[in-house]
């Protein structure tokens, strides 16, 4: 059995995580606005990236304020980002064998990376793999490298659907889950690709131990 885990409004409780870090940047004055005029660094290539450094440079000129401080204080917020996994994460996490997990994320940046390797789950993970398109193609990928026994089941839970249609629509034999907290940032609609839909992580536990029960005949 293999599964496939999402991280932002999954694992981890990105909307808390994104409210506290703005907090640093209000704490010195800065507006919404502001904040959101500089978020991304342009770049030639026409794919904006998010650099926390370079987003408080580009305010501290903007505002004319002390960037030393201000970057040291943004970097340390990022180099512990264990507070902002949910409750149920890392217990849920403990059922399975690290061989059996593996962390499939979007948006290939360093800040993404992070916040998944300093958040303190990471090595609960055989492979973190950050995509910069939709989830399908990585998941394939993964499944075919791994010896597949009889019957095997695997999991892809993600909270956004877009990921469980591609996933799905490319191996149908993948069991997806929609997993929709209460907290996460995004509210999307269960559709016909997404296998089950639920709000935390003990349904998800109900659902993979009663699929894996072997069948007496
Ligand atoms: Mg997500």
């Amino acid at each position: 059995m293999l599964i496939f885990l999402d991280f932002d409004d999954v694992l981890f409780n990105t909307k808390k995580f994104k409210d506290a870090y703005f907090s640093l940047f209000k704490k010195r004055g800065v507006s919404r606005d502001i904040f959101d005029k500089f978020y991304y660094t342009p770049s030639d290539s026409g794919i904006d990236r998010y650099c926390p450094v370079n987003h408080v440079k580009r305010i501290c000129k903007e505002l004319n304020l002390n960037y030393s401080d201000f970057k040291d204080d943004v970097l340390e917020f990022v180099g512990d980002t264990s507070r902002y996994i949910f409750g149920d994460s890392v217990s849920f996490l403990n059922n399975f064998s690290k061989n059996e997990l593996y962390l499939v994320s979007f948006s290939k940046t360093d800040f993404q990376k992070s916040k998944i390797f300093n958040s303190g789950i990471a090595n609960h993970f055989c492979k973190i793999k950050i995509v910069n398109e939709l989830k399908g193609d990585a998941i394939n990928e993964i499944i075919k490298n791994n010896k597949i026994k009889y019957n095997q089941k695997n999991y892809f839970i993600d909270d956004r659907v877009e990921h469980l249609t591609d996933a799905k629509i490319k191996n149908p034999n993948l069991t997806t889950i929609f997993l929709l907290r209460k907290e996460g940032r995004y509210k999307d609609r269960k559709n016909k690709y997404c296998d089950y839909k639920v709000s935390n992580f003990n349904e998800i536990l109900k659902i993979i131990k009663q699929k894996n029960v072997k069948k007496i005949s």
